[in-house]
């Protein structure tokens, strides 16, 4: 049967009262589990540690989502060892065989999608759409994958000569260690882990600490639909102990990371001294972090701008690497833009994530609510204006008030390092050109975007605004697989552009094959 073209997963229409019940069903279902305990499964035999890592609801944090294992120094070792037999098997098998494992993951996720989306809302605070923009973003990389797979194992275009047959063909690299964070806790682990099996890798995946539940969701659903043991190990462990283990053994062959710049930096380093028996340069793709800009022209309409800023800035808590952190103004529209926006905020409604009629819930922990409260006196100390927000809202869960925080000078704490939270800084710009200078002044290069109805401003921002995804006239976040190519550059990435064509590629080395036949 042929396979249909590839299209984005839909979002929920959670005004239609089904899907609204849907939901709740699912979210009632995955509370009813809460404080179940999960193991370590290496090459399908599964684990309890000494040591125990909970999972907690930002939301309420004295609610324990689930219990996991952290794996210690001699399971990381094990886990690694195992993938690496594995891999002298799953390499072998059928790239058409192992892109089915995908599409029939994708549809069982689909079928189920509201559970997958009520855990994150549990375990990292996400509302209802964002939670399902997650989940329809991993079935998306299940089924784009799976067919980018198929596309690989083609034939592929060499040039021709008389005297001999010639092609090329991609093949697998080894043993994937795959490290990914939170925000995105099921898109970006589902898509970094299921990219590295199709190819025909065997993978080590280590969730975050602060999703190991959503992690658990994929690993499960992957052996629901028979993948075979070993193939994908699941070894969750605090990051710095466990992390390192598995990046620097002499087997591992590829990193696929995600997270901070910090932790990029340390991975990239560390994987790249070779190690005693070790046969290979170690690939590492790291996607990091971002200080993504909007630029707003005075030639805009003033309001969809400030929807849009306000949809980047606090979508998500402002936890996306994508968020826009900075608005950079030009001084014309300046005071009546930062009004607007004032009026915007105001209405956003913060509070428990698992009740629908709050458009942002909580930041994800208690130490990273409490680094984006002292951003938020830093910002201030140096000179910003306070126009809304600033405060933690009263309670047990970790809710920080949307903030915005005005007149930030260029090089200000806060307009150069990455707070991922619900905080926007805005910066004066004498004109357009200025605002393009200042959005490029950080080491990041992420996500940024203009809103301007000059043609010439237009062509000007795409081809200087130095971001891996540059956006006109919309919001900043929420790049569809297969549309919108994901990836960063400077110290936000490798650009290894997730969701796109290219993406299978680095989990893949090109064999050239010869005969020569006259
Ligand atoms: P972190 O860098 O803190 O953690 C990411 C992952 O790395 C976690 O699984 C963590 O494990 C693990 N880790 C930590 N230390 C090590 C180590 N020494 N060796 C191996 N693994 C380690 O990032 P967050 O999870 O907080 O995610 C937020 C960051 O991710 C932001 O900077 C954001 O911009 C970025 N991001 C970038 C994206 C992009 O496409 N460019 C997309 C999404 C997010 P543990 O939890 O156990 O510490």
């Amino acid at each position: 049967m042929a396979i249909p073209k590839f299209k984005n997963e839909p979002p929920t229409d959670f005004t239609k009262p089904a899907n609204r019940r849907a939901m709740e069903q699912a979210l009632a279902k995955v509370k009813s589990s809460f404080g179940k305990e999960y193991p370590i499964v290496i090459g399908g035999e599964e684990i309890y540690a000494t040591n125990k890592l909970n999972s907690y609801n930002p939301s309420r944090p004295s609610e324990v989502v689930g219990v996991f294992q952290k794996a210690d120094e001699v399971l990381a070792n094990k886990a690694i060892e195992t993938a690496a037999a594995k891999f002298e098997e799953w390499r072998w098998v059928d790239p058409k065989k192992r892109a089915d494992y995908l599409f029939k993951a994708a549809r069982i996720m689909r079928k189920r999608k509201h559970e997958f989306s009520a855990v994150m809302v549990y375990e990292v605070g996400k509302t209802w759409p964002e939670a399902d923009a997650d989940t329809a973003e991993s079935i998306d990389f299940l089924e784009f994958y799976a067919r980018e797979m198929l596309r690989y194992a083609g034939p592929q275009p060499v040039t021709k000569i008389a005297t001999e047959k010639n092609e090329l063909v991609y093949i697998p690299l080894g043993v994937g260690v795959v490290v990914p964070p939170w925000n995105f806790a099921l898109a970006i682990l589902t898509g970094m882990s299921s990219a590295a099996i199709v190819t025909g890798n065997t993978v080590v995946l280590k969730p975050s600490s602060d999703s190991p539940m959503t992690g658990w969701m994929f690993f499960d659903l992957m052996r629901e639909v028979g993948l075979p043991a070993g193939v994908l190990n699941f070894v969750p462990g605090s990051g710095a102990a466990v992390g390192d283990i598995l990046v620097a053994h002499p087997k591992t062959r590829f990193v696929s990371f995600t997270g901070s710049k910090e932790v990029g930096i340390h991975i990239n380093e560390l994987a790249a001294k070779v190690q005693p028996g070790q046969k290979w340069l170690k690939r590492v793709v790291a996607e990091m972090g971002g200080k993504d800009a909007i630029v707003i022209d005075d030639q805009t309409d003033l309001e969809a701008a400030a929807q849009a800023t306000i949809a980047s800035a606090f979508g998500f808590q402002g936890q996306k690497c994508s968020a826009a952190s900075r608005a950079i103004v030009v001084e014309k529209v300046y005071e009546k833009f930062l009004d607007v926006l004032k009026e915007k905020v105001e209405k956003i409604r913060v509070g428990m994530a698992d009740e629908q009629a709050n458009s942002m819930g909580p930041v994800v922990n208690e130490g990273s609510m409490h680094k984006i409260l002292s951003y938020i006196e830093k910002g201030i100390s140096e000179g910003g204006r306070l126009i809304a927000g600033g405060r933690r809202l009263e309670g047990e869960g970790y809710f920080i008030q949307p903030t915005i925080i005005a007149d930030v000078h260029p090089k200000a704490t806060i307009a150069q390092e990455e707070i991922f939270g619900p905080v926007l800084a805005v910066i004066k710009a004498k004109d357009f050109d200025e605002a393009l200078q200042i959005a490029n002044d950080t080491e990041f290069g992420l996500t940024g975007g203009v809103w301007t109805k000059n043609p010439k401003k237009k062509e000007k921002a795409k081809k200087v605004f130095h971001v891996g995804n540059f956006y006109i006239n919309r919001k900043i976040t929420g790049a569809l697989v297969g549309v919108h190519p994901f990836g960063g550059f400077n110290m936000s990435g490798t650009d290894s552009k997730g969701g796109g064509r290219d993406y299978l590629l680095l989990l893949l080395q090109s064999k050239s094959l010869s005969e020569k036949i006259r």
